[in-house]
């Protein structure tokens, strides 16, 4: 719990979003949020694997658009060949099914055209909570933050993430306890966003390792494998749940240390987004949950540690990892390509430091709460980039 001092002092505004939870429900909701919206030229977002799920449960709504080109961190050239879209058939709302790239598509679309954007996420990536947007072009990611952007309404319906690959589930699953923990220090942190990054934490941590449990029932392999059980939908929807959760956190809370060296990373070595969230969190905890062991004790007993162990921020890190262990999650950023594949490419390793220490000293956030010095973050990502 958080505690209140003399010193207490903070404002906060919550979402003003609707959210919709229910295993199955996709359709029913869908056609009632559009109908609420009057919206009657629907155009809806969804890549080549999300698009049968996206005709069927759209089946019910006046759809004057299908667009499925969906590109990760959202290419300047695929988000304007969307707007074109959008202008070609006078869309008045836009549905994106998908994880986090649909979702940005569609914060693309809605930022020129300002219509409504409905989200039917089927990732745990929190977009959908937040009002920042993501434009890349030659190589640079530009983001922004407009309300219009915000979805209007968000729809999550477990079964839809039935198929989720389960290293796939684990680190948008992670990507998401980031956002939980990073939230605690972000330059906005209060105690309202705190308690809901705490509660997301919560839900994500005892979730995950159901979702693997279950993992026979969950990707390609599950129909070939005689004993393969069903998805753990209560898991994928808890799960859901602290995903909106921790979006939640951090658009209220903006993005601290963590996140900002996530995005350095992501950007110049093109490194998987939810993989490099995963792979950095351990270091970024060990680096500043020492110098908040409130924080620190309040994060060890919502990763299921002991919350009164006599180093926090030590118990923090080791239920942290824990978890990781738990679940077989994947980290290590040499040699991935931006899709989560091994490849010949180079990846974040230790001849990047350098240029990653001088890309992300600008953007250390204020109010980090241990000070960050030049040797100190190149000790950080050195660590990052050797797994140490
Ligand atoms: P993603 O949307 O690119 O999806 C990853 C892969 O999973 C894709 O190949 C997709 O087709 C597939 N997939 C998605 N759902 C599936 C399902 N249910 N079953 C099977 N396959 C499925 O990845 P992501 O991690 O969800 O999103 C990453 C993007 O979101 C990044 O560009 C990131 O910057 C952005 N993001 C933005 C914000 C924000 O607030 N603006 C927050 C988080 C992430």
């Amino acid at each position: 719990m958080f505690v209140f001092t003399r010193e207490t002092v903070f404002s906060d505004a919550t979402l003003g979003q609707k959210v919709c939870f229910g295993a199955g429900e996709a359709a029913r909701f869908l056609r009632e949020v559009v109908a609420e919206l009057g919206a009657e030229r629907v155009m809806v977002i969804a890549s080549g694997s999300q698009r049968e799920v996206a005709c069927r449960i759209a089946a019910d709504v006046p759809v004057a658009a299908w667009h499925d080109e969906v590109r990760m961190h959202v290419p300047k050239d695929v988000a304007d060949r969307a707007r074109d879209v959008a202008s070609e058939v006078a869309a008045d709302a836009v549905v994106s099914v998908g994880g986090g790239s649909a979702t940005g598509l569609a914060k693309a679309v809605a930022l020129k055209h300002k219509i409504p954007v409905i989200a039917v996420p089927t990732t745990f990536s929190g977009s959908e909570a937040t009002a920042m947007w993501g434009e890349t072009s030659e190589g640079r990611k530009v983001t922004g933050v407009d309300e219009a952007v915000r979805p209007f309404a968000v729809i999550y319906d477990a079964k839809l993430l039935a198929g989720l690959p389960v290293e796939l589930a684990v680190s948008s699953c992670l990507n998401a306890v980031a956002h939980c923990v990073d939230s605690m220090w972000a330059p906005r942190a209060n105690p309202l966003n705190q308690a809901i990054a705490i509660e997301g934490l919560r839900a994500l941590t005892e979730s995950i390792p159901r979702i693997v449990s279950s993992r026979a029932g969950l990707g390609a392999d599950a129909e070939a494998d005689t004993d393969a059980g069903v998805p753990d939908v209560g898991a994928l929807g808890q799960a859901l749940y602290g995903a909106y959760l921790a979006g939640v956190a951090f658009a209220s809370a903006g993005s601290g240390l963590h996140h900002k060296l996530c995005h350095v990373i992501g950007g110049a070595f093109d490194t998987p987004h939810a993989l490099t969230h995963a792979t950095v969190l351990p270091y970024v905890l060990a680096f500043n949950a020492p110098a908040v062991p409130d924080v620190a004790a309040r994060l060890a007993g919502a990763l299921g540690g002991d919350a009164s162990a006599d180093d926090p921020a030590a118990e923090a890190v080791d239920a942290l990892l824990r978890l990781y262990e738990r679940v077989d999650a994947q980290t290590g950023l040499a040699g991935q390509d931006a899709n989560g594949r091994s490849s010949n490419k180079q990846g974040f390793d230790a001849a990047g430091v350098d240029r990653a220490v001088e890309l992300a000293w600008g953007a250390i956030p204020e109010g980090n709460p241990r000070e960050v010095t030049q040797d100190s973050l190149r000790g950080l990502l050195l660590r990052v980039a050797e797994g140490a």
